[in-house]
């Protein structure tokens, strides 16, 4: 079970610039670490490298969801954990933090952090990375039907029928959780919510959620300077092998015979083992498995386009912003966000047959001037995603929950 949180600090880079400041402002972040790590662990890393790129000192806060026992008790504190509100209420008297920052509360957490923090009227930002404050499952479509069960009734329809880990009982936990967090909030004019698009927004945005509560800012990358235009002709895809990301149908339909590109898979997941065999009977398809953020960044760099296959409504786009920063277009699935935050940075991929691949290949592969290509995908990253103007959003962000 949750014993207690693990805390590091970071520096801001840059010195404050308030009046007279020589105390940095300060951000306590909060995230329990998932048991697969994965995307939303990198985001907690840019987030806290973005609030210390505008001044913040960081206070991080985590723990890891890998240690909690499953029974009863555990039933109970991941909707509401009295050992959590009390310390968190601790370390927030003992920081005295200008905001605090959740990035995942479930399970670990729960919405005892909310408390503690609304107890201390500490201004506070939640992400939102996924659909969990809407359904157990967490995985909606675009048209807000559960990815699991396929109904719009999320707590009669997923809880019977155990969307979160095959069991109602879970699944129940699930949606009680989401519950109390979004009565925890409720009123509190110091808190949002923020989406990381218009599409996640308004599917959290319910009965217990007005829409002025949930804010959009989108991820962000890293990258200032237009990069060099790198001849190659590989394709890449970096997901978590989960069926609702359509890897195995577009590693099992990826164009074969002369002229093809190949395709590398980085990433890992419960379906590894069923997409390894398909690409190994494959002359052009590798997969790599899980390799580092440093690492990934550079593949793309290398990349003659990235593939995003997602058949959820994905909340994400992280990894297609980060492609489109090093000038790699992106071919993405139209079933979520992606058209809107990639738009001129790529091309859309409207099924995951064959014929579909191809024809999206063949633009990327086809085009007359493939550097040019390459130089909208950057100039519409540089245009919307770059860190400098997610932190000039995240200033607006804290100066209105402040106020
Ligand atoms: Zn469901």
């Amino acid at each position: 079970m949750y014993k207690s949180f693990d805390v590091a600090r970071s520096k801001p880079e840059v010195n404050p610039t308030s009046a007279g400041g020589s105390t940095p402002p300060k951000a306590l972040m909060f995230h329990a670490i998932y048991r697969n790590p994965g995307g939303e662990e990198q985001s907690f890393a840019n987030e806290s490298k973005l609030l210390e790129s505008i001044g913040y000192e960081t206070v991080h806060c985590t723990t890891e969801n890998s240690k909690i026992s499953r029974g009863p008790w555990a039933a109970v504190t991941a909707v509401f954990s009295p050992r959590v509100l009390v310390d968190a209420l601790r370390i927030i008297r003992s920081e005295r933090p200008d905001i605090v920052y959740v990035n995942n509360l479930w399970p670990a957490f729960s919405a005892s952090l909310l408390v503690a923090a609304r107890a201390a009227a500490i201004p506070t930002l939640q992400a939102v990375r996924n659909y969990r404050l809407a359904t157990p499952s967490a995985k909606l479509r675009a048209d807000g039907t559960c990815t699991e069960c396929g109904s719009t009734n999320y707590f009669t329809s997923c809880v019977r029928n155990g969307c979160y880990g095959n069991s109602r009982l879970q699944s129940l936990v699930c949606y009680l959780s989401a519950a109390a967090v979004k009565i925890s909030v409720l009123g509190w004019k110091q808190h949002r919510f923020v989406a990381t698009s218009a599409m996640t927004a308004r599917l959290v945005e319910g009965r217990l959620i007005d829409s002025g509560r949930v804010v959009v800012r989108p991820n962000f990358g890293f990258e200032e300077n237009e990069p060099e235009f790198r001849s190659t002709d590989s394709v890449v895809c970096v997901s978590r092998l989960t069926p609702e990301k359509g890897v195995l149908d577009l590693v099992r339909n990826w164009p074969q015979g002369a002229g093809s590109p190949s395709l590398t898979v980085l990433g890992d997941g419960p379906q590894y083992g069923e997409i390894s065999s398909i690409s190994a009977a494959l002359d052009n398809v590798t997969l790599a498995g899980f390799t580092s953020h440093e690492d990934v960044i550079e593949i793309l760099r290398d990349s003659a386009a990235s593939v995003v296959p997602s058949q959820w409504a994905e909340p994400f786009g992280r990894v297609a912003i980060e492609s489109m920063s090093v000038g790699t277009p992106v071919i993405y699935a139209t079933s979520g966000a992606l058209a809107d935050i990639v738009g001129p940075g790529g091309t859309p991929l409207h099924t995951l047959e064959e014929s579909s691949i191809r024809e999206a290949l063949d633009r990327i592969f086809g085009a007359d001037d493939r550097s040019a290509i390459r130089r909208s995908a950057y100039r519409h990253y540089s245009n919307r995603f770059t860190s400098r103007k997610a932190a000039t959003s995240m200033r607006e962000l804290i100066n209105e929950v402040r106020s």
